[in-house]
């Protein structure tokens, strides 16, 4: 591959690996062909590990990246070659790495067209030009997803803290397409440089602000006193955006749509905050005549018509098109601090809107009765992962699985289990299963066949989020359960609230008179999980120990502690 004019392959080899760049030789379809040292040692990884595998398969999922690998393509093979930041997964670490990839003129006329891959990784770089390019978007200068993302999760964790409100504004400018394309893109960009210049010089000193790419920026205001205060900033936005602005002597005039969501109330983490904020934004863009305003992000916004409908159609698609993953959140059992199971997390990564969590499509998928299919790909999942991490070394471990009511109510149900069971290998007495209150409540008889059959498979059973529904004390008594899942509802105010304590401490003592297992959802601090330690609680789960992870880094995380 390396032939050369001066004959001397080996030249170019020894080059090929020791500059100080990494680099990849992939075909047209992104498979990689050559990879050179130093692109192995930076992802810690072995040349078989990567030859022969896509490019995409290395690019961290949840880091979103400005533009997707469809458009990386697109814009390839149209001859240009494409610059940007994607953040690489090795084996142990992620690197944020500044990335040119060039077509290269085919060795000869019948071979395929190759691609050269070349990238520096930019977060160890001491030189602050470098890490600027990791960092912050070239045209805009204002911090890019990665660090956005990076810079909002810290603020949340000081929110959680210290208990103060973050505004999140999504916003989107209206006409700017219009404008690039009637003026051409030398005008676009000069325009979306001055709308960053007016962003910023309108936001305060706490405030984070991000370019996510096209007309989109972010803004997260930190530490506002009430929810609707970024209602007013939101304001101060609009009004400095539609300001006219002066472009190659041309005035030209904006508008824009902005989406608001508010930390706590709309969400606790990144994904969730941005895409609360995200479909505010598109409900007011799918307006027929966009105007200059903002919206505030509602619950019922996942269920407005138009975005509904487009969430629907996807969602129909989505299993086809292998978009579900599953996370999993380690339990820990509070006495040896070692984890004893993991729940399996849906998430649907959405081609456009990243992440979703289940809260925002699993009402949807019920009602559309999606979630049955996607209910079995889930558990499916979920014990082909737990099987596989037996075969690994990985002590065997308990795996819960979330069970929707609906799929609680399918009259085969348990010929469903059964076949997972047989089919995946796993040890029934491995996978519990989660189902909330309502299940039970609304048709108590049937509820119990049910439970009494999935017994009978030898599947534990969990009620999840106790203590938020009606199911009564006596009736839970007669039914075959195993565990308690105590709703992180009662959690959030520990050790503060004294009425939390008490009902907390009366749920425990219930448990134990009723031999069932407590787990604590929702642990997040430290001061919560020192209360619960002087309590009878078994277990516990929460973000204080370690958010839902990826199978792939739950498998490390549970490697490290086999050699604890
Ligand atoms: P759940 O079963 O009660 O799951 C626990 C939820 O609490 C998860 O949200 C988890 O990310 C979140 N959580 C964990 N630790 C903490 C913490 O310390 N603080 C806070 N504030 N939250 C914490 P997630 O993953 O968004 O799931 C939400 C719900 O969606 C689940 O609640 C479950 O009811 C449902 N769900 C998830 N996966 C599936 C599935 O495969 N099938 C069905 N039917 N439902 C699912
Ligand atoms: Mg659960
Ligand atoms: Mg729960």
């Amino acid at each position: 591959m390396l032939e050369t004019r001066f004959g001397s392959a080996q030249l170019y080899e020894t080059i090929f690996h020791n500059t100080r760049e990494s680099i990849l030789i992939t075909d047209g379809q992104g498979k990689i062909l050559l990879a050179n040292k130093i692109f192995l040692a930076q992802l810690k990884l072995q040349e078989q590990e990567v030859t022969g595998k896509k490019l995409k398969e290395f690019v961290s999922p949840t880091h979103k990246i400005p533009s997707s690998f469809e458009q990386i393509w697109a814009s390839l093979r149209s001859k240009k070659s494409w610059q940007g930041d994607l953040c690489i997964r090795g084996k142990e670490n992620l690197s944020p790495l500044h990335v040119c990839i060039k077509p290269l003129a085919a060795p000869d006329p019948i071979s395929r067209t190759l691609y050269l891959f070349s990238a520096r990784d930019i977060s160890l770089a001491t030189d602050t030009v470098d890490r600027s390019l990791a960092y912050f978007d070239q045209l805009t200068a204002l911090p890019n997803r990665f660090l956005f993302k990076k810079k909002l999760e810290h603020a949340l964790e000081q929110g959680k803290r210290f208990q103060f409100n973050i505004g999140l504004l999504y916003i989107n400018l209206d006409n700017f397409k219009y404008i690039n394309k009637s003026y051409g893109y030398r005008a676009g960009d000069e325009l979306l440089m001055q709308v960053s210049r007016r962003l910023e010089t309108s936001a305060r000193k706490a405030d984070i602000l991000g370019y996510f790419g096209g007309d989109e920026f972010v803004v997260a205001l930190v530490n506002i006193s009430l929810p609707r205060l970024a209602a007013t900033i939101a304001n101060r936005f609009l009004v400095k955006i539609s300001l006219p602005f002066l472009v190659q002597q041309e005035k030209f005039n904006l508008g824009a749509s902005i989406g608001i969501s508010v930390f706590p109330s709309d969400g606790s983490d990144y994904e969730t905050l941005v895409n609360s904020a995200e479909t505010a934004m598109h409900s007011l863009k799918d307006q027929p005549e966009p105007e200059n305003s903002y919206r505030f992000f509602q619950q019922e916004m996942n269920f407005d018509s138009s975005i509904r409908l487009r969430l629907e159609s996807d969602l129909r698609k989505a299993l086809d098109k292998e978009e579900f993953e599953l996370f999993f959140q380690p339990i820990v059992n509070l006495k040896s601090q070692r984890i004893s199971g993991l729940e399996a997390l849906l998430r649907w990564r959405h081609p456009q809107r990243g992440l979703v969590a289940p809260n925002q499509f699993i009402p949807i998928a019920e009602e559309l009765g999606l979630i049955i299919p996607i209910g079995k790909w889930a558990m499916q999942s979920a014990c082909r992962q737990a099987y596989a991490w037996q075969l690994m070394g990985i002590d065997p471990l308990e795996i819960s699985v979330n069970l929707s009511q609906i799929q609680f109510r399918d009259k085969d149900l348990l010929g469903k289990i059964k076949a997972i069971i047989t089919e995946t290998g796993i040890d029934p007495s491995l996978l519990q299963i989660e189902i909330t209150e309502s299940s039970i409540s609304e048709g108590v008889q049937a509820a119990v066949a049910v439970l009494n059959g999935l017994k009978d498979l030898g599947v534990k059973i969990a009620i999840d989020d106790f203590g938020t529904g009606t199911s009564s004390l006596g009736t839970l008594k007669n039914l075959p359960v195993d565990t308690l899942k105590l709703d992180k509802s009662f959690i959030r105010s520990l050790p503060e609230s004294s009425n939390d304590q008490a009902i907390v401490q009366a749920i425990l003592s219930l448990g134990k008179i009723m031999d069932l297992k407590v787990i604590a959802e929702g642990i997040e601090t430290r001061e919560q999980l020192e209360f619960l330690q002087g309590t009878k609680c078994d277990a516990y789960q929460g973000f204080y120990f370690s958010h839902p992870l990826p199978g792939k880094e739950i498998a490390e995380l549970l490697q490290n502690e086999i050699l604890k």
